[in-house]
């Protein structure tokens, strides 16, 4: 049986809050959490789960979605067609990053945002996260390009950012010249 998680709005305070560091190692109720969570985000990028479990597509979830102010996140990455890597950080913390910038060509969504946001984020093209896996083992991954967006977006929802707060008002778009986008 598949059972859909209950994804807050983005009018929800969980939202806002700055999450604490999650405990280590995870219990068990967060594991079968992220399973849950890595089943519904690869479901949802699958056409036939897309529309038989009337799901929204999205490659990223961090818990403050699922009302629980902990630092941890997850992001299933289909990284060829039809082939997925799923990265689960607990306590993520970018260590670097590039000076290159990009934004992706057609805005950001996000499961807690029910509507469309249109303009370009600002994200480094390139960053180093490192964090703890759900047992507590220290982990490190390089991020590029959407991967490396991914990450940003979701640990910005760990400060109580949501990704249209980066939106520059008084200049939504850039063009190709101005930044990458991709
Ligand atoms: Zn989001």
């Amino acid at each position: 049986m598949f059972k859909k998680l209950n994804i807050l709005d983005e009018k929800d305070p969980h939202l806002r809050k700055i999450s604490k560091d999650a405990k280590l190692p995870l219990s068990k109720e967060y594991k079968d959490t992220i399973d849950q969570i890595i089943k519904e985000l690869t479901y949802s990028q699958i056409e036939e789960y897309e529309k038989k479990y009337d799901l929204r597509p999205g490659m990223g979830l961090a818990f403050p979605q699922l009302g629980i102010n902990e630092r941890i996140i997850v992001i299933v990455h289909e990284y060829e067609d039809g082939k997925f890597n799923n990265y689960v950080f607990v306590n993520p913390k970018i260590v670097s990053y590039s000076t290159e910038m990009i934004a992706a060509e057609a805005g950001e969504g996000c499961l807690s945002v029910n509507r469309e946001v249109e303009g370009h984020i600002k994200r480094y093209a390139r960053v180093t996260v490192e964090g703890f896996d759900v047992d507590g083992n220290k982990i490190k991954v390089r991020a590029r390009e959407e991967l490396s967006i991914a990450f940003q977006h979701e640990i910005d929802h760990l400060n109580g950012i949501l990704f249209y707060d980066k939106i520059d008002k008084n200049k939504p778009f850039y063009t190709n010249d101005e930044i990458r986008l991709i």
